[in-house]
């Protein structure tokens, strides 16, 4: 186990009970989603990306896009525990005229470099970000956090396709491969299966890990920043509502508020 490690597992812990939280108070949410990107999020947070919290606007930074917006509780608290904003914004998720919407805005949330919700879109977005580091002699990575299920949508390969094209050799993709979508199973729903083999015939470097195992997400971080002529794309297997026993797997807690005995049970959990 690398040395960074347990301190990224406690921060987890935090950011976990931070968005179950921010739910239960806001009275709405996307729990599961959220759950599952948490060791994606805490990782690049909280050890990988060249950022400076000051300077949410630096032009040198890492830059991050949440392509499954709906998951921004996990962004959110990653952003506040950083010290982005203060921690007392967290309590105003979803609240009228609040910095922290239901979807990320980048013109609201310090912190915040793309504006998502509409699903599908983060990769070309974050192909169009890579290609103006290019041009413009900058050496930041852009990473990009796409669920499974917003794969079905069209632009999604189009991205893929011209960024393999564009040689974007800085674009580091995660799938928060959870296997599930809003409606269902996403292999059901879609058909989408080996998503790495996809990616690797348009031409990207791929990989394949336990989307919850640190030492496993930062040595994929590390292969896919030497990469670079091609984009790369981390699959990452991960649970849906990770972290909460009643809520893995279970897609009913895909927009979903916990009760109050749900929410003290899994503050006991997520505590012990
Ligand atoms: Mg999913």
């Amino acid at each position: 186990m690398r040395p960074e490690v347990p301190m990224l597992i406690e921060t987890a812990r935090t950011l976990r009970r931070d968005i179950f939280t921010m739910i239960y108070q806001a009275g709405d949410g996307h729990p599961g989603a959220s759950l599952s990107v948490v060791e994606l999020v805490t990782a690049l947070y909280f050890k990988v990306m060249r950022i400076d919290p000051a300077r949410p606007d630096w032009p040198d930074r890492d830059r991050f896009i949440l392509s499954k917006g709906h998951g921004c509780p996990a962004w959110y608290a990653a952003l506040a525990r950083r010290g982005f904003f203060p921690l007392d914004w967290l309590p105003t998720l979803r609240k009228l005229g609040s910095p922290l919407q239901g979807h990320p805005d980048m013109k609201k949330t310090p912190g915040v470099d793309m504006t998502t919700g509409s699903l599908g879109h983060g990769i070309a977005l974050g192909a169009g970000m890579a290609a103006a580091g290019r041009l413009l002699g900058k050496n930041y990575f852009v990473y990009v956090v796409t669920g499974d299920g917003e794969l079905n949508e069209g632009i999604v390969w189009e991205a893929i396709q011209s960024a393999a094209h564009m040689r974007l050799g800085r674009l580091i993709v995660f799938v928060d491969h959870n296997g599930w979508q809003s409606c269902g199973r996403v292999e059901q729903v879609s058909g989408l299966r080996d998503i790495a083999g996809r990616f690797a015939a348009f031409g990207w470097h791929t990989q394949e890990i336990d989307g919850h195992d640190f030492d496993q997400i930062l040595s994929a971080i590390e292969v896919a920043q030497a990469e670079r002529d091609r984009p790369s794309v981390i699959v990452a297997r991960t649970i849906k509502g990770k972290g909460i026993p009643f809520v893995e797997n279970d897609n009913s807690w895909h927009k979903r508020v916990p009760s109050r005995a749900e929410y003290e049970s899994a503050m006991k959990h997520l505590s012990a």
